[in-house]
């Protein structure tokens, strides 16, 4: 071989173990504290620029000295901003380095066919492939389920509730389940759908499962984001609000989780249609919201518990988020989370924070448990699920069934004692 035509071979053999392999090339996630008020406001302003998603906190509003800060930084802007970082004395850290090869894990072995395989709830699913799961298993089922149509998306994708009974009688309580307001949040409807599974399979062969289905109907609603989830699938993994588009703005997308008319767009929620945390024109903008609020309503007799899964942080939370006073059950409540986080821990060896959200977290107006609590379903909870930043949204497959387990736990638990106290 000539040495001119070797040379172009070992450098083209280079640039594909760069693009392949080198992890300089790869999108990254930060570790960032601020330790003064400047560096706060610094950061506050970096975590706006376009080619960095906040991970956490939800909006770079909430971003405040000592709060960590994981920062999602695209390949082009990681060395600009790391220097940035410091010449300014930042204290910061590589959390994760391989995202890309992180979200090809989490693709990876989604055929059309979702039964192929036998892993089917160890991995995640795409929103064509969530339909045909829901709509398989309401047919191998119609003893125990029925599929309920609530509404439709922006884009006009249905949102199907699946409703859980045993086989029995018409009862009066009821226990409702929503996964996945926001996009990126893979492991919330993995978990819906995991606990759908969970249920058919164990009815009548686990007591605690048996004694849910028997005494109250389980409403779940797997995917209450599906434009949203589905974009995270076709163009950005990052997205997290719905995918509405507004005349006369260039930013797409609502938070769901603050367009429920619960202190509408009051302290912890943006009226700019480009934040993360968007509230809407108005409170129940969004038709997915709308779907909700609708079914709630029309059940609010029956249904006695209400749960929202999302991710990440490992928090058992219940309402208030839209402000600091408690609610009337709050001590109730607490001693119902950490019951839960007590059965997580010893059976999982896993922490999970717990309290109201507000005192938990931040102020997060407009959130869908703090509008259900107000509808008089008193049993309210938001639970964010694995992990703690270790892998963040990117939670690979391998840990679905350990999130699903201990979540389950603690649904499990609460659901249980909320039955005995309705007795
Ligand atoms: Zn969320």
């Amino acid at each position: 071989m000539r040495p001119l035509l070797l040379l172009a071979v070992l450098i083209c053999f280079h640039c594909i173990l760069r693009k392949c392999f080198c992890t300089s090339e790869q999108d990254k996630v930060l570790f960032i504290i601020a330790a003064t008020q400047e560096q706060a406001s610094l950061l506050q302003n970096i975590s706006s620029h376009n080619e960095t998603v906040l991970w956490q906190p939800a909006s770079p509003s909430h971003i405040a000295v000592k709060t960590p800060v994981h920062l999602y930084i695209q390949s082009s802007s990681v060395s600009q901003i790391t220097e940035l970082l410091r010449a300014h004395q930042f204290s910061f850290r590589v959390m994760l380095e391989n995202t890309q090869q992180l979200i090809q894990e989490q693709i990876r072995n989604d055929t059309t066919d979702p039964k192929s395989g036998g892993m089917t709830y160890e991995r995640y699913h795409s929103l064509e492939d969530i339909y045909h799961l829901v709509n398989i298993t309401s047919q191998e089922h119609p003893d125990m389920t029925k599929l309920i149509l609530i509404g439709s998306s922006f884009e006009k994708n249905p949102l199907y509730v699946l409703k859980l009974s045993g086989r029995r009688g018409p009862v009066d309580k009821a226990m409702w389940m929503d996964c996945g307001i926001h996009a990126r949040e893979w492991i919330s409807p993995a978990f819906c759908l995991w606990f759908i599974k969970f249920a058919l399979t164990f009815y009548k062969q686990n007591a605690d499962i048996t004694t849910m289905l028997d005494e109250m109907d389980i409403y779940i609603l797997p995917i209450m984001n599906p434009d949203g989830y589905k974009y995270t699938w076709t163009t950005n993994r990052m997205w997290r609000k719905n995918r509405s588009v507004r005349e006369g703005s260039s930013c797409v997308g609502v938070d769901l989780n603050r367009n429920f008319d619960a202190n509408w767009c009051t302290r912890g929620a943006s009226s700019n249609p480009c934040s993360d945390i968007y509230c809407g024109q108005y409170p129940e903008s969004e038709p997915e919201v709308q779907a909700v609020t609708k079914f709630l309503r029309s059940h609010k007799d029956s249904v006695k518990i209400y749960f929202s899964i999302h991710s990440y942080s490992q928090m058992l939370l219940f309402p208030y988020s839209y402000t600091h006073e408690e609610i009337p059950n709050h001590t109730e409540l607490y001693e119902l989370v950490q019951e839960a986080a007590l059965k997580i821990r010893r059976h999982y060896r896993n922490q999970y924070r717990y309290g109201s959200g507000a005192k938990t977290i931040y102020l997060a107006p407009g959130g869908s448990d703090d509008w259900a609590y107000d509808q008089g379903i008193t049993y309210s909870f938001t639970f964010e699920l694995q992990d703690l930043g270790r892998y963040g949204f990117l939670l690979p497959p391998n840990l679905i069934s350990s999130a699903c387990n201990e979540a389950f736990a603690a649904v499990k638990t609460i659901a249980l004692r909320v039955l005995e106290k309705l007795q």
